[in-house]
């Protein structure tokens, strides 16, 4: 695990060549606390879920999002540079925040934007709107999604910023799928419209020693049912490239614009072949998105080996130490799928075996995204 302020190559462009520069760059930290979630729920009998919607209504969280310029200038480019999407369309922002993506496609000549939000934030978004002059041509509601109507039967563009950790995480993409299904426009268009998860295989001695072993002698006493446990849950954390030992495999490719709910639960088979002699720790999850309906291709990746945004990568522990020689591979397969009594957490479950010269190890191994 590394520092996650270190900058490393750009996969995608996003950089910006306009006058509208966001000074701060992101240091690596994450958007959302374990149990959080998102809307304000209207009474006082909060359960952990509700949570999740609390954590949108602090201004915290939107900072953090807003200065991950890889994520916040792919989005501008994506709407500055696209301008003959946009010009006298209908869009609908989905989870608005700040209203930072309805105020960047109000700029690029938005006939309407209709910017949904559910937490408190909105009220911020309407002043914002506001104080920028956009009053006419955005309009913020209050409401979750699914529970609210729009004044207009259709919109020409969904524009979304749903990715949560291991992309899955929060579980928001069935949002996004929802208002697709019940206002798009046919040939209307979502952005972003592709999403692609990968793994690759990492050294993380010194890391997996601290987090994961820790719990087998803690001051002389075992606590080694505590491991059991830390080793279920996934880490959000960078990682350095130089801990990369395989290729990067992709696991499944999201065509946001035709998927469907279920298609969010997948099985998926990998291979990831050693480019050295090395130890393998761990396995590395990490997502790319795409809006590919732009003039040129754009996008970002959330791998190691790009500048770090604030998803950061997932690293799965695995409970054996692989060793591995140049050329031998690690085989199996990775279920994903939603937790059955909370929806916005990602059961996982990791399938691998390694028949090599100086190791053979096969193993399924439960994780869960909490
Ligand atoms: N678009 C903003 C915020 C993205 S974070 C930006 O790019 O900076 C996702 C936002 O979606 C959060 O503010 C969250 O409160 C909101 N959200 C999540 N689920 C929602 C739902 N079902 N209905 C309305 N808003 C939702």
């Amino acid at each position: 695990m590394n520092d996650a302020s270190k900058p490393t190559k750009i996969k995608f462009e996003y950089e910006d060549d306009d006058d509208e520069t966001i000074e701060q760059v992101a240091t690596g930290s994450s958007n959302l606390d374990e149990d959080s979630t998102m809307c304000e729920p209207a009474d006082a009998d909060k359960t952990s879920a509700d949570y999740y919607f609390d954590s949108y209504s602090h201004f915290g969280i939107h900072e953090e999002m807003l200065k991950d310029v890889v994520r916040t200038k792919t989005y501008q480019n994506v709407i500055y540079k696209n301008t003959f999407l946009f010009k006298d369309k209908i869009v609908l922002d989905v989870g608005a925040g700040t209203g930072i993506l309805s105020l960047f496609c109000a700029k690029a000549g938005a006939k309407h934007v209709y910017a949904v939000e559910c937490s408190q934030m909105a009220d911020m978004a309407k002043e914002i709107v506001k104080a920028n002059g956009y009053s006419n041509v955005i309009t913020v509601l209050k409401g979750k999604i699914e529970e609210l109507e729009l004044p207009v039967p259709q919109v020409d563009i969904i524009i979304s910023e749903w990715m949560g950790y291991f992309l899955l995480y929060e579980n928001m993409l069935d949002t996004v799928l929802y208002a697709r299904d019940k206002w798009l426009v046919n040939n209307g268009i979502v952005l972003p419209d592709n999403a692609s998860l990968y793994l690759t295989a990492i050294e993380d001695a010194e890391y997996k020693e601290d987090k994961i072993e820790f719990w087998n002698n803690v001051y002389g006493f075992d606590m080694s049912c505590i491991r059991k446990q830390s080793i279920m849950e996934p880490l959000v954390d960078t990682v350095d490239q130089n801990q990369i030992v395989t290729n990067c495999q992709l696991l499944k490719t999201m065509d946001i614009s035709k998927m469907t709910s279920g298609d969010a639960s997948f099985t998926a088979p990998f291979k990831l072949v050693a480019e050295r002699d090395d130890y393998i720790h761990a396995l590395v999850a990490y997502f790319d998105v795409a809006f590919t309906v732009c003039h040129k291709m754009t996008g970002f990746s959330t791998g190691p080996k790009t500048r770090n945004t604030h998803w950061k990568q997932t690293v799965l522990y695995l409970e054996d130490v692989l060793t591995i020689c140049e050329g031998e591979s690690v085989v199996g397969s990775m279920t994903v799928s939603q937790n059955k009594k909370n929806p916005r957490d990602v059961d996982i479950t990791l399938k691998y075996s390694l028949n090599g010269q100086r190791c053979v190890i096969s193993r399924t191994q439960q994780y869960k995204m909490r």
